[in-house]
């Protein structure tokens, strides 16, 4: 027999199987009649479960069941709001991080780029997506211009059909790596204008899901304040692990505090923080200026620090002509903290493999 692949299942075959899925007390875990789509394409498999409140816990106990049914073919299941394609969310081996700030305005998508570049200056394949729905900056941070919206970009999530991997949006692409924003489909100067939850979720989703990310590391920047993006990242993608960016006064930390509850009470790992901002290195003395007063509250709150990144003009002039620092100055202090920054992600993503 050949090498199985994904056309030889369809809806009746995946139905036969998920009929032996059972629940931890031994009932069975879906009526046939649940599975509401399959679409196959090479050897990847969409299934579809018409349920709008899955359990957490279902779509990897029918991903692993499926997987060990049918050992060649890469799956994802769908179901209400939620995506399963094994590993930790998005596939093996695959994952998003997200980089939080609770305020804006404190370095949160100067961190998420610079970091996406170490990560791929360091072999890393990686994406960017730009979470920041009411100010997507990023495309112009990468040097990234959209004079208009381009055609065809429908961003509404098919609720119980999947798209299979060809038809999904293409991201851009700039210095290796990979990106995708809302500001793709909104001109500059232009209010994004994305206001409720149901579509703030699914613009999100949409980000992540159907957009044919190559990627292993999705680096995702997520929009500042504790807001209905916020609950959504929170509670609908599957996230790895979280980073947090701050400046040292208190309210601004305290603001980030407030993100890092909502984030616990999810159970999204937290990785880390970054101090940004800290301090100045007087071009005139040579002395250290500290900019604002010093608060510990998230290293209170257990966060180890992944790094220091001082107040440096360089960064916001680089950042306003689209080539970010790490790429003009890759051997100065701040593409050194960086790497500092980028080594601690990438051993805790290793340490956080399953
Ligand atoms: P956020 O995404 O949190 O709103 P940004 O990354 O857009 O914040 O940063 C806000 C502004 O501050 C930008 O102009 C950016 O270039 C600048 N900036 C960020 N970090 C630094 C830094 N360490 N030194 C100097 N300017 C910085």
């Amino acid at each position: 027999m050949g090498r199985q692949g994904a056309t030889d299942i369809d809806l009746a075959t995946v139905r036969a199987a998920l009929d032996s899925l059972r629940e931890p007390d031994g009932t069975r875990s879906l009526d046939p009649n649940e599975i509401a789509d399959v679409v196959t394409e090479g050897n990847w498999a969409g299934v579809v479960i018409g349920r709008d409140e899955p359990s957490e816990s279902l779509l990897p106990r029918a991903h692993a069941h499926l997987a060990t049914a049918f050992p060649n073919i890469d799956f994802e299941i769908r179901a209400g709001r939620l995506v399963f394609r094994g590993g930790r969310g998005v596939g093996e081996g695959r994952h998003v991080v997200a980089v939080f700030g609770g305020k804006g305005g404190v370095g949160k998508s100067t961190l998420a780029v610079n970091l996406a570049l170490t990560l791929s200056a360091m072999g890393v394949s990686v994406g960017i997506v730009d979470g920041d729905l009411s100010a997507p900056d990023l495309p112009h941070l990468l040097g990234i211009h959209q004079t208009e919206a381009p055609s065809g970009f429908g961003w509404q999530l098919l609720s119980r059909k999947v798209r299979p991997p060809s038809q999904r949006t293409q991201p851009q692409e700039r210095f290796g790596i990979e990106l995708m924003s809302v500001g793709f489909l909104v001109p500059e100067r232009v209010a994004p204008v994305l206001a409720g939850r149901t579509l703030v979720s699914t613009v999100l989703r949409y980000l992540v899901f159907d957009v044919a990310w190559k990627a292993d590391v999705l680096v995702m920047d997520a929009p500042p304040g504790t807001g209905d993006e916020l609950q959504t990242m929170a509670r609908e993608l599957p996230l790895s692990g979280a980073i947090f960016v701050t400046t040292p006064q208190d309210l601004a930390q305290m603001d980030a505090e407030r993100t890092l509850t909502l984030l616990r009470e999810n159970n999204v790992p937290v990785i880390g923080w970054v101090q940004n901002m800290a301090e100045l290195n007087c071009p005139h003395c040579q002395r250290q200026i500290d900019l604002f007063g010093s608060s510990s509250r998230l290293s209170d709150a257990g966060l180890p620090v992944l790094g220091r990144i001082p107040f440096d003009v360089k960064l916001s002039a680089t950042a306003d002509e689209g080539r970010p620092l790490v790429l003009g100055d890759p051997t100065g202090p701040i593409a050194y903290e960086f790497a500092k920054i980028g080594s601690a992600v990438r051993r805790w993503l290793a340490d956080h493999e399953n």
